[in-house]
């Protein structure tokens, strides 16, 4: 059984067809990457995944649909997703944004002490190399570590599914093959399973055993790497887009 599976998924946004159709799937263990031109729908389907209900279609986590459950709900389950643009509360330290993903995961099925999320929170933050910074506000921290903060976040809440959009955007190429070893890390240390979109083509090639390319809001392409670079149609839709 797969971990993930989407079948059929549309969603509009008024006159756009974000997503047309999609069928997809995650095995357990893999790292996917997400590929496509700007405005293809790879958020959107982040979205769909994590609660905002597609117009039509199923998902299937575990075998269960999980179309109609709220994002709190889903994260508890099991899967969570980071943002483009990582919004931690500001005027709270990193300890403390992390903490309180802790207390809103999967550990929220039962009671979770304070003193516990923190501890939690710590292991995820020295996990990710941004324990020096736990005490600092969220509000002043560089961006290579405010994606490292929504990672820390996202991870703090126990996924066994972690969709990844854009963790490496704006980062120089040192801070993204760093990023590149941290997602290698967390499928290997903690064995979550890896939904990744990423425009770094290099990054994303590096990290994925498998790629699924969109565009304006269809499936293109699946294959490996190798099989996606290689891919008429997939460069069409790249060089389509630098001509456009
Ligand atoms: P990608 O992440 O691949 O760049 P998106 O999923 O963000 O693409 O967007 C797909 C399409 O849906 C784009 O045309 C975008 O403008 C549109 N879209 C996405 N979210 C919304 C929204 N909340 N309201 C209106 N249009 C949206
Ligand atoms: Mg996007």
């Amino acid at each position: 059984m797969h971990l993930l599976r989407g079948e059929r998924i549309s969603k509009s946004f008024g006159g756009v067809r974000a997503l047309n159709g999609v069928d997809f799937h995650i095995s357990e263990g893999e790292i996917v990457g997400l590929i496509g031109p700007n405005g293809a729908g790879k958020s959107t389907l982040f979205s769909v995944i994590c609660g905002v209900p597609p117009d039509s279609g199923a998902i299937l986590f575990h075998g269960q649909d999980i179309v109609g459950l709220r994002p709190d709900q889903i994260c508890v389950r099991g899967i969570v997703r980071t943002f483009q643009q990582p919004r931690p509360f500001g005027n709270l330290t990193v300890l403390e944004n992390v903490a309180s993903a802790v207390l809103f995961g999967r550990h929220s099925r039962r009671p979770v002490r304070m003193a516990e999320a923190r501890a939690v929170a710590l292991q995820v933050l020295s996990f990710l190399k941004l324990e020096h910074r736990s005490g600092s506000l969220a509000g002043g921290l560089l961006l290579v570590e405010r994606r490292r903060l929504e990672l820390a976040r996202a991870m703090a809440t126990q996924p066994r599914l972690l969709l990844l959009d854009e963790v490496m955007a704006g980062l120089t190429p040192t801070e993204t093959q760093e990023m590149m070893d941290m997602v290698l890390k967390i499928r290997e240390e903690r064995g979550i399973t890896i939904l990744v979109v990423e425009h770094i083509m290099k990054a994303v090639m590096g990290i994925s055993q498998r790629i699924i390319v969109l565009s304006y809001g269809t499936k293109i392409a699946e294959g490996t790497p190798q099989e996606i670079a290689e891919n008429d149609e997939v460069i069409k839709a790249y060089l389509g887009e630098k001509v456009a």
